[in-house]
């Protein structure tokens, strides 16, 4: 028997696939999306748009692209996204009539609900926008099942594996679906809840107690975890995967926790990325690859999600293997759907159709790295002494260094007067007893060739220091870099000459 989470068959030609994609995309939105969606039903209307008649990759940019804005215009934005069925339109679709008549009115009755009903909602984590909630009914849930389970197929997982889900307990994407894909996939897995439900030395108890195969989480908790396991001498030979999600993992960190993983006499481990978002309700991963080679790319099962590459200025379609923005709709969502959904994610070797050079399944991949233009955006609001930061590309030098463990950047004031000019300082935890002015000046050195600033100082802790700073066991996330400069106030601002 095909396993649940592979039963959809999809053409594995590239044209056949794109126009499979388009088929399923037009009956998805003649028959759910155009009479259950308020906000479409709106859109489609305005822009004269047939959903029935959507044939070609053009028609389908007739619809408006949707970003994290469109869900904080007027009140009731976030439930005009949902679908709120019409029982009189259900009742004449072919498999309301076919059940009805085999089955009886209470099945239809049970059907609606199952397809229709919010049961579960997970929210965007935004750092300084509301958080968003998307619905799932349970028809969503079965699908975050089967896409999480594909997720643990492509990490060529087994069900004798043994799995701890540490991801924060909180109602995030990451934490849900890797729980939800480990009862699909028919494996056993522990929610931990992370750092914050039941701290570093928790999680740990359970490592040893269970002695996982797989570990799930965020790359920086992730990192502490398997620190603390080191420093306490214990061996877990058995473990084989390290999946990522909830943040970006750079090269360095992924050679940090494989580095860790061979001192706890784990020899040969995959570490591997997924992507995801709150409003996808899905997440991707990549297959293992050798080291040395380059990542499979994170591999989208088609059936669900239709991936466009756009201009991330002009919003025109690239080509394959072009760079650019990921825009995303969904095939088969129900409760809270959005439509060419532009994510802000930019990633640099665009969508693949080719078979993957690893795993050799033929889906759409998306290659490359991503960078979160939402963050950076975010983080340049504020110019670091008059310099525009780029910490995507940061992030990836600090985690690239050499001897260097954990890290945090904290931005302060002088003397912590709004008035006085910036301070940058970077905190940082060696990860072997290498000496400190070799390192230091090391560190100062990639900083000014990245940022053309030098840090006003490095000071170096303990692991455990670091911990507390990054608020592990406290935050949901770990904090890597940290804005304590105070907000100029009316009583601070300079009062001017008269
Ligand atoms: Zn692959």
């Amino acid at each position: 028997m095909t396993p649940r989470h592979l039963k959809t068959p999809w053409p594995t030609e590239p044209r056949s696939l794109r126009n499979w994609q388009l088929a399923r995309l037009r009956a998805y939105l003649a028959g759910t999306v155009a009479p259950f969606s308020t906000h479409y039903r709106r859109v489609f209307a305005e822009q004269k748009f047939d959903a029935a008649a959507l044939r070609t990759a053009d028609d389908l940019r007739r619809i408006p692209f949707s970003t994290k804005a469109s869900f904080v215009t007027g009140p009731d934005a976030v439930r005009e996204f949902v679908l709120i069925p019409d029982r009189a339109v259900l009742s004449k679709r072919p498999a309301t009539i076919a059940r009805a008549l085999f089955r009886g009115r209470a099945a239809v009755a049970e059907g609606f609900d199952r397809e229709f009903r919010p049961l579960l909602l997970t929210s965007t984590t935004g750092r300084s926008a509301e958080p968003v909630p998307f619905l799932y009914t349970a028809h969503d849930i079965e699908n975050l099942g089967i896409g999480g389970a594909r997720v643990m197929s492509v990490c060529a997982t087994n069900r004798e594996m043994k799995m701890l889900n540490m991801f924060p307990f909180a109602p995030h994407l990451a934490f849900w679906l890797t729980h939800y894909a480990g009862k699909e996939f028919g494996v056993f897995v522990l929610d931990t809840g992370g750092g914050k439900s039941m701290g570093t030395d928790g999680n740990l108890r359970l490592i040893r107690k269970i002695k996982p195969d797989v570990l799930v989480g965020v790359p920086t908790f992730m990192y502490h975890v398997l620190q603390g396991a080191v420093a306490e001498g214990l061996k877990l030979p058995n473990l084989k995967k390290i999946v990522l999600g909830g943040e970006k993992a750079s090269l360095g960190m992924r050679q940090k926790l494989r580095a860790l993983a061979a001192q706890l006499g784990a020899e040969k481990v995959d570490v591997l990325r997924t992507y995801g978002f709150t409003e996808a309700k899905l997440a991707w991963v990549e297959c293992p690859f050798a080291e040395d080679a380059g990542s499979s790319g994170y591999h989208i099962h088609p059936d669900l999600a239709l991936i466009e590459i756009v201009d991330p200025k002009t919003g025109e379609p690239r080509g394959e293997g072009e760079p650019g923005e990921i825009v995303f709709t969904p095939l088969d969502a129900r409760g809270s759907v959005v439509l060419r959904y532009r994510t802000g994610d930019c990633i640099d070797g665009g969508l693949v159709h080719e078979p993957c050079p690893y795993c050799g399944a033929i889906v759409p991949r998306l290659v490359g790295d991503i960078s979160r233009n939402s963050e950076v955006r975010e983080m340049r609001l504020d110019k670091l002494k008059g310099t525009l930061i780029d910490f995507n590309q940061l992030e990836h030098v600090l985690d690239n260094v050499p001897h260097v463990g954990t890290w945090q950047l904290e931005l302060r004031k002088v003397h912590d007067d709004p008035l006085e000019l910036d301070e940058l300082i970077l905190h940082v935890a060696k990860s072997d007893t290498c000496d400190e002015t070799a390192l230091r000046a090391e560190l100062s050195r990639h900083f000014a060739r990245e940022t053309e600033i030098h840090p006003n100082r490095i000071e170096f802790h303990t692991a455990e220091e670091m911990r507390t700073k990054q608020g592990v066991g406290v935050q949901l996330k770990e904090q890597r870099v940290v804005d304590h400069r105070p907000k100029v106030t009316a009583a601070t601002q300079p009062t001017s000459v008269k």
